[in-house]
């Protein structure tokens, strides 16, 4: 059929219905932020679209956006230029396609041999370029439409893990370096959370998040974001000679460019390894990523192949499958959380999503219940990302004569006492309601706050149950007998769990401040606070002016934390918990930046004899070095304790400096500990 056929019209409208809605879409999600359809269902429309543009090439319109890069470039931001331009990615769905890519690059490159790739992960942020003149960072913006980005230097220049000077004596004369602006999981939620609580609507994701953070008129509505960053790429440079994407990532790191943490380079038969192993293992990463990229590895390689309009021809992303699904809404549950707070949650028709089967969902609170127009039976759009809960975002097909109607109850659930509206949430003010009792008990022996080992929710249950516990101190005064008491409880599990007790009778002060459930007060306020405080005597003392002096502490936190100390049964838990052998050592200053320890990433392995892993763990952040759980090109020391496991072997194959418990406490020693 030819533009002039019978049923081409058809063709022609569907192809102007297609491009429109897709231009409508690319709108809503580069300029404004807020998508109004998920990836998935936008990649399928692109799809077609490209599908007729390939059928039927005298349809393709000129503004098709197919062919251009992202959004436009808002007014409000000088425009940078970006030479040559910064591109957008192909894509592959398959490993067949991924062939089909291999094959291409090896018929022009090496005549059918092998080609080597890099390997990386695909961030899911937004892309942004860095100029460093001598040595300075002088410029940052958006990648804006590809050609013409959006200046954003200010920002920019609020994020932590960007550096403002190279790590060099003699840098390069100019170099242009290019990757992307993500945020990790914990400050999503806990941005999403504020927001909420301000009455703002929560963004639809971390890249939407990111997004929105750093193109704010007001850097330090940025600074306050919990932006990280990283380099996958360069622009133009003077001074310097990259010639492989490994080569890149090495020279950028020297001069303390943030790179991924995670690559390979090998050949077409590993790349298959790489993708199902981040696919499965992608949840354990603290920020989002959609998939991976295929990248050749050698410059001159790149330069051979060359570019479309939208994309390099060296390259693809291979995304992971979608992290949603669209399912019924059977019933709705109100749960009550450690603070009182009742959270509707969705009870959800079975749903395999990403390979999890999802029968929950939170729908967050009763505005957000109004906003979605959801409704019992409704069919809704579930979203599932990294290890954060699955939420319902989107009813499909609203129609508000269908489904029976979400009311707000008037009664607490677990315990019938009337709830307190505050704002647009639900409260239980009940100090003695089992439920929050019992929320608060859980809360306080997880992983984000003492991290009991041996302790789950379901054995806080039992000894609840059993009269053992009441309030959080009573943690500190369980015996032997009492956990033998319970049912299925040997002897040699007791002693475990008590262990585990023991091991928390001495914390530090930033640890005890982020393990009390203090409202708006997570890992890292907890440590800025105490680093100022230094003891728990004085944070206790401190009034909302004192708190708010310190930086990054803000009205909210500030009111929270006095409140919190002022409270007489809080009070009353604290002493008792002292009085239980509790003991909460005064924070020390951390060491100059500069120390043998600072920036550089430690891998413990095998059994420390001095010192447990999470103490160990701490010394190093303390030093403000980091602590990783694998090793890789990136790992500065791994330190093996007594019967390493197979992280010794990895860093004995990749040469990484491997240290004794002994070297490594001396080595800690010599930074002032
Ligand atoms: P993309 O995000 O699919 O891929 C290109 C981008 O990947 C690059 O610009 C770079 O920012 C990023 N990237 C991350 N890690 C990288 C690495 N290691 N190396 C190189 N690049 C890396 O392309 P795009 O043009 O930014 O966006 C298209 C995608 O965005 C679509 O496939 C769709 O999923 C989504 N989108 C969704 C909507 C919506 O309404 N939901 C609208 C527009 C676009």
């Amino acid at each position: 059929m030819d533009a002039g056929e019978p049923g081409m019209e058809n063709i022609r409208k569907k192809y102007d219905g297609l491009c429109d809605r897709i231009i409508r879409y690319n709108y809503h999600y580069y300029d404004l932020d807020s998508p109004l359809v998920d990836d998935a269902e936008y990649d399928a429309l692109m799809w077609e679209l490209l599908e007729i543009e390939n059928k039927y090439p005298s349809l393709k319109r000129d503004d098709s956006p197919s062919s251009r890069v992202g959004g436009r470039v808002s007014a409000v931001f000088s425009e940078v230029p970006h030479d040559p331009p910064m591109l957008s990615l192909g894509n592959v769905f398959s490993p067949e396609e991924l062939d089909e890519f291999d094959q291409r690059c090896r018929k022009n490159l090496t005549g059918g041999k092998t080609v080597e790739y890099s390997m990386e992960l695909k961030f899911d942020g937004l892309a942004v370029e860095v100029l460093y003149e001598n040595g300075v960072l002088v410029r940052g913006s958006t990648r804006g439409n590809g050609d013409v980005g959006e200046d954003v230097t200010a920002n920019l220049m609020t994020i932590k893990n960007l550096p403002l000077k190279l790590k060099s004596t003699d840098p390069p004369a100019y170099l242009y370096a290019r990757g992307e602006v993500y945020m990790s999981h914990a400050g999503f939620e806990a941005l999403n959370r504020q927001r909420e609580e301000s009455g703002e609507p929560p963004f639809a994701n971390p890249r939407n998040a990111s997004a929105g953070s750093l193109r704010q008129l007001d850097p330090r509505i940025t600074e306050s974001r919990p932006l990280e960053c990283v380099f996958y790429g360069t622009g133009r440079s003077s001074g310097i000679e990259i010639g492989s994407q490994d080569g890149l990532f090495s020279t950028l790191a020297s001069l303390g460019i943030p790179v991924p943490e995670f690559y390979e380079v090998g050949g077409i038969d590993k790349i298959r390894n790489f993708y199902d192993s981040w696919a499965e293992n992608r949840h354990r990463l603290h920020f989002d990523v959609d998939g991976v990229v295929v990248k050749v590895n050698d410059f001159s390689h790149r330069e051979k192949l060359g570019v479309t309009t939208k994309a390099p021809r060296w390259a693809v992303a291979w995304k992971f499958p979608a992290k949603e699904a669209i399912t019924a809404l059977e019933s709705v549950d109100f749960q009550i959380g450690r603070t009182g707070l009742v959270t509707p949650v969705a009870n959800l028709s079975p749903i395999n999503i990403g390979g999890v089967m999802v029968r929950r969902a939170t729908l967050h609170n009763f505005s957000e219940i109004e906003r979605l127009g959801v409704r019992i039976g409704n069919m809704v759009r579930v979203i599932r990302a990294g290890d954060v809960i699955p939420k319902v975002v989107e009813v499909i097909h609203r129609n508000d004569s269908k489904g029976k109607k979400i009311n707000p109850p008037g009664r607490c659930p677990s315990c019938g006492s009337e709830l307190k509206k505050e704002d647009i949430y639900l409260r239980c003010v009940n100090a003695d309601c089992e439920s929050l009792r019992l929320e608060k008990l859980k809360f306080f022996v997880s992983k984000d706050a003492m991290d009991m080992e041996f302790f789950g929710p379901e054995l806080v249950m039992r000894l609840y149950r059993a009269g053992k516990l009441r309030d959080v101190s009573d943690f500190f005064r369980i015996t032997r007998e009492d956990l033998l008491g319970l049912e299925r409880m040997g002897d040699k599990l007791a002693d475990k769990i008590l262990e585990s007790i023991n091991a928390r009778r001495k914390i530090p002060l930033s640890h005890f401040l982020k393990s009390m459930g203090i409202r708006n007060v997570g890992e890292h306020i907890a440590a800025v606070i105490a680093r100022e405080a230094l003891s728990l005597e004085k944070v206790m003392g401190m009034s909302v002016e004192d708190l708010m002096e310190i930086m990054e502490v803000g009205p909210g936190v500030a009111e929270s934390v006095n409140s919190f100390f002022n409270n007489r049964t809080n009070r009353d838990v604290i002493d008792s918990m002292l009085a239980s052998g509790l003991r909460v050592e005064d924070e020390k200053r951390p060491a100059a930046a500069g120390s043998p320890v600072s920036g550089k990433t430690f891998v413990f392995t095998g059994t420390l004899s001095g010192l447990s892993r999470s103490e160990a763990e701490k010394m190093v952040a303390d030093l403000n070095g980091r602590a990783s759980g694998s090793v890789s090109k990136k790992t500065d020391y791994v330190v093996a304790g007594e019967s390493p496991g197979s992280k010794y072997e990895k860093a004995r194959e990749l040469g990484v400096k491997i240290l004794t418990e002994d070297e490594f406490i001396d080595l800690v020693g010599k930074t002032g500990m």
